[in-house]
């Protein structure tokens, strides 16, 4: 697998915020968000490629039983499933950070699902070359249904960049099944902490008459927008 970072840090997001947790992120995706916050795992993929026994000695290193994996997009990666097994067999809780386009039978405690609104396609970017790929890609409604379905625990985590996200949010929650209000995450887009406050009277607003959970960006707010963190 290739790997663009292995680092200790506190999940900085969702339902495991404030858990200190080592990250994996697999470096390359088959989306290409125009907002992505960590390009060199996307757009302009780093990182060595890395066996199974080499990630699990890293990850033994830290202090700690939580791991996430995450990218990039790990679950296209040939051995993830490998990955999940060595980590599981070793009794640690991870979770998987996905956009939830490509399932595996992965074995994993929370599957935190990203799936990609109209937000995310890359009109200008790069002249909009990836702009069709990712708008046919970004949301696969089966996929994230198996993760729902086959998982001990997920949460669907939205990016959220506007108000009108929450139309095409309700219209991806009137296809899926066997989700509560409480599995729904809004995050603020943005990778500094203005632009992720001037966000935060809109989303509280939408989180209070639906009973959404607001869940901030920690590590931004902790460490700035920084690698490693
Ligand atoms: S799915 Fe994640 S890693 Fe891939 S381009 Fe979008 S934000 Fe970046």
């Amino acid at each position: 697998m290739r790997v663009s970072e292995l680092f200790y840090s506190l999940q900085g997001e969702g339902k495991l915020i404030g858990v200190p947790s080592v990250f994996v992120r697999a470096s390359g995706c088959n989306l290409r968000c125009v907002w992505c916050d960590t390009p060199y795992a996307s757009w302009e993929p780093e990182g060595d490629q890395q066996s199974v026994a080499a990630i699990v000695d890293a990850i033994a290193k830290h202090p700690t039983a939580h791991v996430v994996l995450t990218g990039g997009e790990p679950m296209i990666m040939p051995d993830i499933v490998e990955l999940c097994d060595a980590l599981a067999e070793r009794k640690y809780h991870i979770t998987m950070e996905t956009a939830a386009t490509v399932y595996k039978p992965v074995k994993i405690h929370l599957a935190s699902l990203s799936p990609k609104l109209s937000n995310s396609t890359p009109h200008t970017r790069q002249d909009g070359k990836f702009a069709v790929m990712h708008e046919q890609q970004r949301l696969n409604v089966p996929v994230i249904q198996q993760f729902i379905d086959a998982s001990e625990d997920f949460q669907l985590k939205f990016v959220v960049a506007r108000p009108q996200d929450m139309n095409e949010i309700h219209a991806l929650l009137a296809q899926l099944h066997h989700w509560r209000p409480a599995d729904v995450q809004l995050m603020p887009e943005g990778t500094d902490v203005t632009t992720l406050h001037s966000r935060t009277a809109w989303i509280d607003s939408v989180c209070k008459q639906t009973g959404f959970r607001y869940t901030p960006r920690l590590h931004v707010e902790l460490y700035g927008n920084r690698r490693g963190t």
